[in-house]
This record gives structure tokens, C-alpha cells and sequence, in this order.
């Protein structure tokens, strides 16, 4: 007799799936691809070469597996172990394989028990087998993978794999078989009424998002997969089915769950399929990111280069590319510079669709905005020889598909978002939706940015229009107010100098009457653009009222402030011949004083303006 020892030690361990370990009731998780029947296998057999084949195949299956070399060991260690099921040859020395099972019925008339044989056309110990109530014959000459078929089909309705779970239709946990409560880690009490979120994991996912918001449903669900999460935060991988049914006028569902059926696929086979689900799950994140970004997003630019970054890549293999319409032309092709992807042909600038070599070159393109339909070219090799199936092939590229980004169903696509995969990649419709739902994501955004570029523009105007004298295009006496304010409050905080000029137009209504109130508007015009050449750009020129002006100079003391308004005069009144006719200003400074209020200062200024009016004009005062 051989006891696996690497197995026997495992009691409890209800592994079942995983993504990429499986665990025991102890809470470890181990890396390794292995889903296993929770039963105890007796295995007898005397041909060593087949017994440990099937066994070393077999034991990494189910969980725990003893083997016999004749049916005396065989019925020996069937008492000793009790165990779920039994695996026996007919022809074996000592005791064979018959009378084994026939004692075995008479103890335990229910055990499963599965036999090997390669008499294929031995009928008259079949039938002697049969009489015994064999579950189920297998040839030898089979494949190990059968046997294990034929003992998982009979296990998979057996109780011990139905894990009992009642929900209502909000998802709250009305009951949990113990057994099933002990795999995740719970008591069931710990879950009663509990939301079910806390034992399906939360995050969307494929078969979750299925099942959880197939509750809403309010219909029973026959078929469902769902990662149920541990207590230690393991996950198992569970395949059911729920029944809805009403009591006291409610509503709840009974749910049966078991290891999924893909049990029996080869690990390959496995590792493909949850590969492909990391893969799906990396969409909607995916496609999740790509919607905030619609919000933080400056510009278009910034969104799409965020889209190629983000494409998820099935193992560095799939390139992206998008094309925005601009009438029948493609606009923009974005692609990852870095893709190693060298198409000659293909440049930033636009692309004119409607012209028949453009119509080869970007085939998948053009049918998928013509149709407005998804473009799948499985095999690029079934492509007629043109030069775009030269370009792929010289690229690597086995599969392309194009798909047409909407915003609105029966709208014309705004542009076709192209991948292309330098490995095969087979679409099922779950992906499919998932990337026109990707597709038309971005064509909203690249709208939605649009309009919050072009609202951001018009608020910026509106702003700007608010704030500013529409004659001379300096700040308003509104705004003029606000930023005196500020500024003092600034010069309070920080004990910072600050100071005013406040200047007006000499003789001005004389200029009106002379030359008409035309050339007085121009001469404002000019005389505010000369002023300004003058000042800092932290200075504010503010047009206080008709041809009176207000300069602001932060972080300037008075006597920077005089000579500034002595350079200013001068100026003035030098640069008069840009001004259709010649003009001159008086001017009163004044500078912030600790506890001064903007009426006493502006005041201040006002008065040493008039000082210097009466003065003669043409003059400085402060
Ligand atoms: P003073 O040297 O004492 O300042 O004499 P003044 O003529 O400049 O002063 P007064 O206040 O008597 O006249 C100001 C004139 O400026 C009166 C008004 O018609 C004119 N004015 C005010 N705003 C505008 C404007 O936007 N355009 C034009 N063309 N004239 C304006
Ligand atoms: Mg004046
Ligand atoms: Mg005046």
C-alpha cells in the first residue's frame, strides 16, 4: 500500500478554484494551478506502470487518493480509510477486481465505485459488475481524463458540492449551509442577514456582475458562475443556479453551489480562461479610467495620449489606433509611438476615405464607419493580397478589428477606434460589448471636452468682458474696486507698500467740442495705450470714470510712485503726437498707510489731483 503523502496531510482542504492559487481551511494560499474534488479515492490496481500514471494524474483532482495492489489491499484499506469512492481493476492476483466490489456492496451498498479494465469485450464480467451496481466502467485504454470525467459527474450533484445559500432579492443573506459558511470561513450566524457583498466579491466582475444583478432580475437563474471570497479574502470560483420563490408575500432566492464544471478542462485550458477574465476585468477598469478622465482631461490631446497609455495589452500584443472622423476624412491617428509598429504609409495628416486606394489601405476602417458596424478580420492572411495585408503581415499583425465610436445610436460614428493584435485574438460578445462600449466612451468624451473647452472659452470672455472698459479695454472701475481692496488687505498681511496715481485728462471737453466726441474717444484709446506701454505687469491701469484713471502699483512706495507719474506726464505729453491732437494729464499720488480705508486713499489721490489742477495742470501732486 502507497499513501500520497504530499496529499494525506491535507485534511480539509476544500479547494477549489482560484485564479491563481487555491487554499486550505488553514488560510494559505499556494501558487499553483489545481482544483480539486474535496473526497477521499481508493485507488487498486497491479499493474505499477498504469497505477501510478493514473494515480500521479488523479491526485491532482481529488483529495486524497490511496492506492492497493490487488483486492485484498483493496477491501483492506476500504475499511481503513472510508472512503468516497473507489477506482478498481477486474484482473488482479490474490483478490480481482469482482469480488472486491462484492464485498464492498454488501458494507456499503451506496459507494460510488468506477472500474478500469482493458477486457473491453469481457461482457460476462461486466454483467456481473453491472449486477453489483457498478457506477460507472471505464476502458483502460482511455485517457486518465475520462475516469476523472466519470467521477466528477457523479460527484458534482452529490451534497457534499451543493453549498446552500438563501438571499432575498436585495442580496441580503437569509441562511448559509454550514458547510458551505465553514469554506469561507464563517460560522453561519456571522453571515445571517448579512449582505451578500461580503462573500461575493464586490469588485464588477463578469460572472459576479451577472449574478448579483441577475437578483434584479426577479426571476430564477439557472446557470451562473461567482467568485465567492473567503474570510482570509481567498477566492473560490463557484458555478449555481437560483430559485426564486415567495414566502410571506416576499420574495427570496435559493441558491445551489458547486466547483465549476471546468473542473475537468485541462489546466490549460483553465489558465486560458481566466486569463481571459483578467483580461475582461482589465477592460472595465479600463474603461472606468477613460470616463474620469473625460472629467480631469484638459484637452482632447491629453485624453487620447491617457487612451493608448491605458490600453490594456494582452501580454503586450494588442496596439491601438484611432481615427476621428472630419467629414469623410480621418482626422488624427493615434497610436503608440513606442509600439514598434512602422507604417510607412500611414502620417498624422488627414486621410481622405472616399478615395479608392485609401479605401484598400484602411479597409476595416472604411467598412466599419460605411456599416457603422464592428469590423472583425480574424486572420489577416484571409485578406485579399493588397497593400494592407502586405503592412500587417510585415508588422506582425494577426487579427484587426475596427469598431465605430458612437455617441448616439443611429448617428454616424465620430470615428473608428482600430485594434490590432500581433497574436490571434477570438471576441466573444461579452468583449465585443465591452469595447464598443469603449468606443463610443471616447467619442463622448472627445465631445463632452469639446463643449467643456469651448464653455471654459465663453466663460473666460464673459469674464473678461465683465471686468473690462469696452472703450479702452482697461479694467473696469468695478474690478478697479475689488483689486484696490484686495490689494490693501495683501499690503495689511504682509506689510507690503502699495500705492495710487490717479490721474485726468487735462481741457478735456474741449477737445470734445473741437474735434468732435469721436477724436476725444480716440484720444482716450491713445492716451491709455501710451500709458500702459509705461507700466509693470503687475500694475493695473483702471478707468475710474470719463477721462479719469486710476494706476494701481502693488509693492511700490511713494516716492516710486512719483517717479513713476513724472515719467508718465513726460510721456504723455512727448508722445502727443500719437494722439491726434496734443494732450496732458494732472496727476495726484498717494500711497497706503497702515489703517487706511480705499475711501481715504482714493480720496487722498483725488485731492492732490485737484491740487494739481488748480496748480496750472499739465503737473505732479502729492
Ligand atoms: P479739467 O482739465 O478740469 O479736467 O477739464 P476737463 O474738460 O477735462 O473736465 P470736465 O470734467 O469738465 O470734462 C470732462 C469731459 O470728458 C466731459 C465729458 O463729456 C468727456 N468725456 C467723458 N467720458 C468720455 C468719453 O468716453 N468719450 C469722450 N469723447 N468724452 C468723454
Ligand atoms: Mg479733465
Ligand atoms: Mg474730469
Amino acid at each position: 500500500m502507497k499513501i500520497f503523502n504530499n496529499l494525506s496531510f491535507r485534511k480539509h482542504i476544500y479547494v477549489i478554484i482560484n485564479r491563481n492559487y487555491f487554499v486550505s481551511t488553514k488560510g494559505k494560499k499556494r501558487v499553483q494551478q489545481l482544483h480539486k474534488l474535496p473526497i477521499k479515492v481508493i485507488y487498486v490496481e497491479d499493474d505499477e506502470t498504469i497505477m501510478s500514471k493514473t494515480a500521479n494524474f488523479l491526485q491532482n483532482y481529488v483529495e486524497e487518493i490511496y492506492v492497493a495492489k490487488n483486492g485484498k489491499e483493496g477491501l483492506e484499506l476500504f475499511f481503513d480509510m472510508g472512503p468516497d469512492a473507489v477506482i478498481t481493476d477486474f484482473e488482479m492476483p490474490v483478490m480481482d477486481g469482482l469480488e472486491m466490489i462484492k464485498e464492498i456492496k454488501e458494507h456499503r451498498p451506496d459507494t460510488p465505485i468506477f472500474v478500469t479494465t482493458s477486457f473491453e469485450n469481457d461482457t460476462l464480467h461486466l454483467t456481473r459488475a453491472i449486477e453489483y451496481g457498478i457506477t460507472q466502467y471505464v476502458s483502460k485504454s482511455s485517457k486518465p481524463e475520462r475516469l476523472l470525467q466519470s467521477i466528477y459527474d457523479y460527484f458534482k450533484n452529490d451534497e457534499k458540492f451543493n453549498f446552500h445559500l438563501e438571499l432575498l432579492d436585495d442580496g441580503t443573506i437569509l441562511s448559509i449551509g454550514e458547510r458551505f459558511a465553514f469554506i469561507l470561513g464563517y460560522s453561519p450566524e456571522e453571515l445571517l442577514l448579512e449582505h451578500a457583498s461580503r462573500i461575493i466579491e464586490p469588485i464588477p466582475h463578469i460572472h459576479n456582475r451577472h449574478f448579483l444583478s441577475k437578483l434584479n432580475e426577479k426571476k430564477s437563474i439557472e446557470y451562473a458562475h461567482c467568485i465567492f471570497k473567503r474570510k482570509d479574502g481567498a477566492e473560490l470560483l463557484l458555478s449555481g443556479s437560483a430559485e426564486l420563490v415567495y414566502f410571506d408575500g416576499k420574495k427570496k432566492y435559493i441558491s445551489k453551489w458547486h466547483p465549476v464544471d471546468s473542473i475537468m478542462r485541462s489546466n490549460e485550458e483553465i489558465k486560458e480562461r481566466l486569463a481571459k477574465e483578467t483580461y475582461l476585468k482589465s477592460l472595465m477598469k479600463f474603461h472606468a479610467e477613460i470616463s474620469q478622465d473625460i472629467i480631469t482631461a484638459f484637452t482632447i490631446e491629453e485624453f487620447l495620449q491617457g487612451f493608448i497609455e491605458k490600453l490594456p495589452k494582452t501580454s503586450e500584443k494588442t496596439l491601438g489606433f484611432l481615427m476621428l472622423m472630419e467629414g469623410s476624412r480621418l482626422k488624427e491617428l493615434y497610436h503608440p509611438s513606442n509600439s514598434g509598429v512602422t507604417f510607412d504609409s500611414i502620417a498624422s495628416e488627414t486621410i481622405d476615405l472616399e478615395n479608392s486606394e485609401n479605401k484598400k489601405l484602411y479597409l476595416p476602417c472604411f467598412l466599419a464607419m460605411k456599416h457603422s458596424q464592428i469590423v472583425f478580420v480574424d486572420d489577416i492572411s484571409n485578406l485579399p493580397e493588397t497593400k494592407l495585408k502586405e503592412l500587417l503581415t510585415k508588422n506582425g499583425i494577426v487579427t484587426v478589428i475596427s469598431i465605430p465610436m458612437k455617441i448616439r445610436l443611429k448617428n454616424m460614428p465620430t470615428g473608428i477606434l482600430t485594434l490590432l493584435f500581433k497574436q490571434n485574438h477570438t471576441f466573444d460578445k461579452e468583449e465585443l460589448d465591452l469595447w464598443q462600449n469603449i468606443a463610443n466612451t471616447v467619442a463622448f468624451g472627445i465631445e463632452s471636452i469639446k463643449a467643456k473647452i469651448e464653455r471654459d472659452e465663453l466663460i473666460r470672455k464673459l469674464d473678461l468682458m465683465a471686468h473690462t472698459d469696452k472703450l479702452t479695454g482697461t479694467v473696469n472701475r468695478h474690478r478697479g474696486i475689488e483689486l484696490l481692496e484686495h490689494e490693501i488687505k495683501r499690503a495689511k498681511r504682509y506689510e507690503h507698500p502699495f500705492s495710487i496715481i490717479y490721474f485726468d485728462i487735462d481741457h478735456f471737453k474741449k477737445i470734445n467740442d473741437t474735434y468732435g466726441h469721436a477724436t476725444g474717444d480716440t484720444v482716450l484709446i491713445k492716451a491709455t495705450e501710451t500709458i500702459k506701454r509705461n507700466l509693470r505687469a503687475t500694475d493695473t491701469l483702471i478707468r475710474w470714470g470719463g477721462e479719469e484713471f486710476m494706476i494701481l502699483l502693488p509693492e511700490t512706495t511713494l516716492s516710486d510712485a512719483v517717479h513713476l507719474a513724472k515719467k508718465l506726464r513726460e510721456y504723455l505729453e512727448m508722445r502727443s503726437a500719437d494722439i491726434p491732437v496734443p494732450i496732458t494729464a494732472s496727476f495726484g499720488v498717494a500711497s497706503w498707510e497702515e489703517g487706511q480705508s480705499l475711501d481715504t486713499l482714493v480720496h487722498r489721490a483725488d485731492t492732490k489731483m485737484y491740487e494739481a489742477k488748480t496748480l496750472g495742470r499739465n503737473r505732479i501732486a502729492y
